[in-house]
C-alpha cells in the first residue's frame, strides 16, 4: 500500500518509529509511515488529501490531528455549520490510535461504568449523561451506515474471566436494565461457549445489544472523504511545532509555513506532546495498548473455537483483553502493554497476547500471527473524556480523554466540538464531560512526573488481583 499522501508523491515518508513515546519524544513525528497494523494493510489506497502545508496560509478554523476526532469535527463543521476547516496532521491521515485500535464501537465513553456514574454524580445526572452517550452512539451508527467500513453489528459480550467476576456483571446488568432501560442480559459460561464463542475462561457474560465493530481505518477514510467533499482541507505531513496567540489570532508553525487561524480545535488524542498547548499539559496520561491479528482460521479451527459471533468481546480483567472474529475469519486480540515506548517492542508484551489467546481458545495455540502493533491511548485522570473550550477568552477547544473507548464516541465528540467552534451551546453543556477542563492527577499537578511509577505498581497489583487472588 502507498503509505504516503498522494499529493506528496515523490517525498518518501519517514520510517515508522515503534519507540515513539508522547512523554519522551521531542517531535510528534513528521510524515512518519503508519504503524504496521492489519487495518493499514487492508484499508486499500488512502483517499486524496491536500498535501503538506507549503507557505503561510490563512484559515478560519484549524483542527490539529486527523484521527476520528479531528476528521469528525471537520465533517460536522462542514455538514452542520457550513465551516470549512483546515486539518493539520503530523504524519499520515489517521496515523495515531485511529489506525491502530480494535474497532469495537460501544455505547460508552471513558472508563467508568454506568453504576460508577451514579455513585459519582447521582442518578439524575447519570441519566442525562446516558442520554448523551446514547445519542453519541447513534451518531456513530449513522456514520457506519453511510461509510463502507465492514460494520459488524449485534452488541458487546462482556465475559467474566473468573467466576468471582459474575457478581459484578450481574450488578452492572441490573443497573443497566433498571435505571437506564437497556436490554442487557446475563449468560452462563455454558451458554457463552455453546452459542457465542468457545472461550474456555468464560465463567459467564453480560450481553448488551448496543455495539458495532468496524474497520477503523476505512471508517476514518470515509470521514475524510465526506469532509473534503464539503470543502474541508486535510494536510498530512504538517506537524504543528509551535503555537502563538496574539490579538485573537493563532499562529501555528509547521515545517512548511505558518497557519493563521481564528479558532483552533485540538484533536491529538494521546499523541499530542505536552508542550503543544498549555491547556493540555499533564492532563492526559498516555497508556500503551497492543494488538495482534492471526491468519484466517481454517474450517477446523472455526469449529474448534466455536466462534459463532462477530460481535465485540471484552473480558473482566482490569487490563482487559478485547477480541473478535474479523470478517475474513482472522481473530484480533489486544490488551494493555508496556509502560514506556522504549519497552513496547519487548517479547513479553507480544507473549501476553499470544498466551491469552491460547488460554481462551486452545485450538489457536501456535497459530501464525500476521500482524502485531501498539499505540497510545488517551486516558484522563478522572477516567472520563472532555469536549470543552478550556478558557472562555480563547478560541481554543479540545476533545479527548476517551480512555480506550473512543471508536464510537469520538464521532459525537467531533460533532459537539464543531458546535462549540460554531458558537452553539446546547442543554447538554452542563454535563460532566462538557462543563470542566480535563483534571490534573488527583494528587495534584506535582504528581504528573511520577505517574509511570504509579502505573507500573498498579499493573502488578491488577495482575495479582485478576489472576491469583
Ligand atoms: C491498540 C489500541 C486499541 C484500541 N481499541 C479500541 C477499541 O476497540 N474501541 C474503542 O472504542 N477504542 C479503542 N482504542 C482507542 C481509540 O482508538 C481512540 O480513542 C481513538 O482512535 C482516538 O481518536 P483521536 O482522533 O482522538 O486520536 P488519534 O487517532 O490518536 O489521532 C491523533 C492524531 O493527532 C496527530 N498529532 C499529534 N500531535 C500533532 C501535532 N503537533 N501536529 C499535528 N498533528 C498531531 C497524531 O499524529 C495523530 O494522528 C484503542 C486504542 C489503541 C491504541
Amino acid at each position: 500500500m502507498n503509505s504516503f499522501s498522494r499529493a506528496e508523491v515523490g517525498a518518501a515518508p519517514a520510517p515508522y518509529d515503534p519507540a515513539f513515546d508522547p512523554l519522551v519524544s521531542r517531535s510528534p513525528g513528521h510524515n512518519m509511515q503508519y504503524a504496521p497494523t492489519y487495518w493499514v494493510a487492508s484499508a486499500g489506497e488512502p483517499p486524496m488529501d491536500d498535501g503538506p502545508i507549503r507557505g503561510d496560509v490563512d484559515a478560519d478554523v484549524v483542527i490539529i490531528g486527523s484521527g476520528f476526532t479531528g476528521l469528525a469535527t471537520a465533517l460536522f463543521l462542514a455538514r452542520e455549520h457550513g465551516i470549512r476547516a483546515t486539518v493539520l496532521e503530523a504524519n499520515q491521515v489517521a496515523w495515531g490510535c485511529t489506525s491502530r485500535n480494535g474497532g469495537q464501537g460501544q455505547n460508552a465513553s471513558g472508563r467508568l461504568y454506568r453504576s460508577q456514574w451514579i455513585t459519582r454524580w447521582g442518578l439524575p445526572t447519570a441519566l442525562r449523561l446516558d442520554e448523551e452517550i446514547r445519542a453519541g452512539f447513534d451518531t456513530f451508527v449513522q456514520l457506519t451506515q453511510e461509510i463502507d467500513c465492514e460494520p459488524q453489528p449485534g452488541g458487546h459480550l462482556y465475559i467474566a474471566h473468573r467466576p468471582k467476576k459474575l457478581a459484578f456483571l450481574r450488578h452492572e446488568a441490573e443497573v443497566m436494565r433498571k435505571h437506564f432501560g437497556y436490554d442487557t442480559r446475563i449468560l452462563t459460561g455454558e451458554e457463552v461457549r455453546r452459542h457465542w464463542c468457545g472461550d474456555q475462561e468464560a465463567a459467564g457474560a453480560m450481553h448488551e445489544p448496543e455495539g458495532i465493530c468496524v474497520h477503523p481505518l476505512k471508517l476514518a477514510f470515509g470521514y475524510m472523504k465526506m469532509a473534503r467533499a464539503l470543502g474541508a482541507r486535510v494536510h498530512p505531513a504538517s506537524p504543528v511545532t509551535g503555537w502563538e496567540s496574539r490579538n485573537g489570532v493563532h499562529y501555528l508553525r509547521t515545517p512548511g509555513g505558518i497557519v493563521r487561524a481564528r479558532a483552533v480545535a485540538v484533536a491529538t488524542g494521546a499523541y499530542g506532546l505536552p508542550g503543544l498547548s498549555p491547556w493540555l499539559k499533564n492532563r492526559v496520561f498516555p497508556v500503551l495498548s497492543n494488538s495482534i491479528v492471526t491468519r484466517p482460521l481454517t474450517d477446523e479451527e472455526l469449529q474448534a473455537t466455536n466462534f459463532l459471533t462477530h460481535q465485540a468481546i471484552t473480558d473482566t480483567r482490569t487490563l482487559r483483553f478485547y477480541y473478535r472474529l474479523l470478517p475474513d475469519r482472522r481473530v484480533q486480540i489486544g490488551s494493555r502493554s508496556a509502560i514506556s515506548g522504549a519497552n513496547a517492542h519487548r517479547e513479553s508484551h507480544y507473549r501476553l497476547l499470544v498466551n491469552g489467546l491460547a488460554r481462551k481458545f486452545p485450538a489457536l495455540k501456535g497459530i501464525d500471527i500476521d500482524h502485531s502493533w501498539w499505540g497510545w491511548v488517551d486516558v484522563s485522570h478522572d477516567m472520563m473524556p472532555r469536549v470543552v473550550q478550556p478558557d472562555p477568552m480563547q478560541s481554543v477547544y479540545y476533545a479527548l480523554g476517551y480512555g480506550g473507548n473512543g471508536v464510537s464516541f469520538s464521532a459525537h465528540a467531533g460533532r459537539r466540538m464543531a458546535e462549540r467552534v460554531a458558537g452553539l451551546r446546547g442543554p447538554e453543556i452542563d454535563l460532566p464531560i462538557y462543563d470542566s477542563a480535563l483534571p490534573f492527577p488527583r494528587q495534584g499537578e506535582w504528581a504528573a512526573p511520577w505517574r509511570r511509577l504509579g502505573q507500573s505498581m498498579l499493573y502488578r497489583w491488577y495482575w495479582l488481583r485478576d489472576e491469583i487472588l
